[in-house]
């Protein structure tokens, strides 16, 4: 009898995801109310805790400046004071301006026809923007402009490496190969808006993060604890000091 075949990182993951469905269920992500709450949010959770961003919002919210024309016409001494909760507030004021500033001079001033842009021409205009990482372009383009692009997070990286989904450092565990990986694992379901994949299966992982994967792995218990299997105890222990 042939020995069954070991299934691949990608398969692997796209199982994870199985998993990860049925144990917590559809996650409605992201939480802001427009495309521009969430694009705000993008920049603000930077090294930062979601509850700060959110004393951040209500501040913007409560002067007026949640909206385009709101951040627009804001003074950047007073939009800094008004983000100051969420941190770094010097050097993020400075950035959501840039965006706006962005939109206004290219994109006529409006979110619609940024978001009808290809995904080919945003991106990189986005990482050209100051304050603006993959993470932060990504987040903006599945969450706020609904592109189809995987975003790995942190939480999405301890889960890889914990798994050796990838290799860990000084192997490939860089943002570009996290998104290989997960463009690998749901390309599988060509029917499926990838879009909507992509926003579940990062909302998941998130949520494993918080509940179980966290600076140190609680594995028991964890929906994703049947993938140990593939991951020699060894390399579980050392692992779980990442
Ligand atoms: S807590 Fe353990 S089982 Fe769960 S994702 Fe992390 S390493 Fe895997």
């Amino acid at each position: 009898m042939k020995p069954r075949q070991r299934p691949s990182p990608a398969q692997r993951l796209r199982n994870m995801h199985g998993l990860l469905e049925q144990a917590y269920g559809p996650q409605h992500w992201w939480p802001a109310e427009t495309p521009f709450e969430v694009i705000l949010g993008a920049y603000l959770t930077q090294n930062t805790a979601w509850k700060a961003v959110e004393r951040s919002l209500a501040n913007l919210r409560q002067a007026g400046a949640l909206t385009l024309d709101g951040l627009r016409s804001i003074a950047l001494e007073d939009l800094q004071n008004l983000i100051r909760p969420s941190g770094f507030h010097t050097r993020k004021a400075p950035a959501l301006k840039a965006f706006v500033a962005m939109l206004d001079r290219e994109f006529s001033s409006s979110l619609d026809v940024f978001a009808a842009s290809p995904t080919a021409t945003l991106r990189p205009r986005l990482l050209a923007l100051p304050g603006v990482g993959p993470e932060t372009a990504d987040a903006i383009l599945l969450y706020a402009l609904n592109h189809p692009v995987p975003v790995a997070d942190e939480y999405l990286r301890r889960v890889a490496l914990r798994h050796r989904l990838l290799a860990p450092p000084p192997g490939p565990a860089g943002y570009d190969s996290l998104v290989d990986l997960t463009r690998q694992a749901f390309a599988v379901d060509p029917s499926v808006s990838s879009s909507r994949l992509f926003n579940q299966f990062h909302a998941l992982t998130v949520a494993v993060g918080k509940a179980h994967c966290a600076r140190t792995p609680h594995c028991t218990g964890c929906p994703l604890a049947a993938d140990l299997q593939f991951v020699t105890p060894a390399v579980v222990k050392d692992a779980k000091r990442k």
